[in-house]
């Protein structure tokens, strides 16, 4: 049996005609000899309008029943498109998350998958020509339905995927695929033929919210091709794969950027064992995730150590630091929102030298101060002031020769 997963988001089922739309394109499918799992996401709008009515009727809504009711969103959308289908008589069911079952962990509105029962999921197969799943949604091992967070239904289909082991996993939206870097700020944005899922995760956690990241950390775990690609053209979009020999020619695959971020600096804090940890315990028990961290080097004793935290979480931080303030010996807590983070992303980068220079070198170009600069093997990261984030992911973004068909470096 030829079998294919196919998502559709918000925007693609969002009335009658979108999702008339999407039954022509499922059709079109069938008309090639393939059974379809579609997994479909709530009508666009509908998740928020959830989430604002729990929010009126309680000010702590129960997280058990929120998931109850997010999940009638997903719930609607897969019962109207079954009935699209059976109108023009194709042999089609809908399923909700506990029906297949999708297994989850307990952990409501944030849930893990599991487990897919896939010899169900095959069975039905065997009766009916397309299966309509409700995504973001599952249970638990009580029954209790869970949702898999915002975007959740990119990860139920990438989990379908790979259970059924089906060829590729094409997830439809309002974008074309996945582009260079915002083409809202960089006209020159291209769109990617195929990215690694590695490349795609350093795109993806840093403004590039294409799909769900855990969609494609499922998706690298079980090794399952993702094709992101628009509803509204027939054009093929982005292919979201594993790491091959034709990505790494290029320098640079991507530029991201990341308005979400204050910088802190603690002041003259002791240079001894332990006082980093005293720091940084505190800030992870509250859940805030630390990005950049830079240490000095120590004179008489003593260093400066910076860091940067998502914007929303800089007064829980400071408060955090207040209390450990006087035991790390801190002269002084500064704190800086007017900052973000722009990054060069690419699996080239394993075996080309002189990125970074590179990189550098065309901020200096447009006199833009560099704070805090980080790496990892795919990605360099300048931490700068915010005022300068368009225009430093243009320049970087020609600088590595992205504005053109075939990246290269530009002389
Ligand atoms: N409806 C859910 C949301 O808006 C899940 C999804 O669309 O993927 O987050
Ligand atoms: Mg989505």
């Amino acid at each position: 049996m030829r079998l294919l997963v196919q998502k559709y988001g918000g925007t693609s089922v969002a009335n009658l005609e979108c999702m008339q739309r999407v039954r022509e394109k499922v059709l079109k499918v069938l008309d090639r000899g393939y059974k379809v799992v579609v997994v479909l996401s709530a009508m666009s709008g509908e998740t928020n309008r959830l989430i604002d009515m729990a929010r009126k009727w309680s000010k702590r809504p129960d997280p058990c029943e929120m998931d109850v009711l997010l999940a009638t969103g997903e719930q609607a959308s897969v019962s109207l498109f079954t009935m699209l289908l059976k109108d023009c008589g194709v042999k089609a069911r809908s399923f909700l998350g506990f029906q297949v079952p999708i297994q989850t962990d307990k952990s409501f509105g944030k849930a893990r998958i599991l487990d897919i029962d896939k010899e169900k999921i095959k069975d039905i197969l065997y009766k009916y020509d397309v299966v309509v799943v409700a995504g973001f949604q599952g249970c638990d091992c009580e029954q209790r339905i869970t949702t898999l967070g915002r975007g959740g239904s990119d990860t139920s289909a990438v989990a379908i995927a790979a259970a059924l082991g089906a060829e590729v996993c094409e997830i439809y939206t309002d974008v074309d695929g996945v582009y260079t870097t915002d083409p809202n700020i960089c006209p020159q944005a291209r769109k990617i033929k195929k990215i690694a899922y590695e490349e795609m995760l350093e795109m993806a956690s840093m403004g590039a919210k294409v799909l769900q990241i855990r969609s494609v950390e499922f998706a690298k775990k079980y090794n399952v091709p993702v094709h992101v690609r628009s509803t509204f053209s027939d054009e093929p979009g982005t292919l979201v794969v594993q790491e091959d020999k034709s990505m790494e020619s290029a320098m640079v695959s991507g530029v991201a950027y990341d308005k979400d971020q204050a910088r802190i600096t603690l002041v003259d804090v002791y240079d001894e064992p332990g006082v980093a940890a005293r720091i940084f315990e505190p800030i992870s028990r509250s859940n805030i995730v630390v990005d950049m961290i830079v240490q000095n080097p120590s004179r008489g004793g003593k260093t400066d150590m910076t860091f940067t935290v998502p914007r929303g979480n800089t007064e829980e931080t400071l408060n955090i630091l207040q209390k450990v303030k006087d035991e790390i010996g801190a002269s002084a807590i500064l704190h800086d929102e007017d900052v973000a983070k722009v990054s060069v992303i690419g699996v080239g980068m394993r075996n080309h030298s002189g990125v970074a220079a590179i990189a550098f070198s065309a901020l200096k170009n447009e006199n833009i101060n560099i704070m805090i600069i980080s790496t990892s093997e795919i990605k360099i990261s300048c931490l700068i002031e915010e005022k300068y984030t368009e225009l430093a992911v243009r320049t970087l973004h020609e600088a590595f020769g992205l504005d053109h068909e075939t990246p290269g470096i530009k002389a």
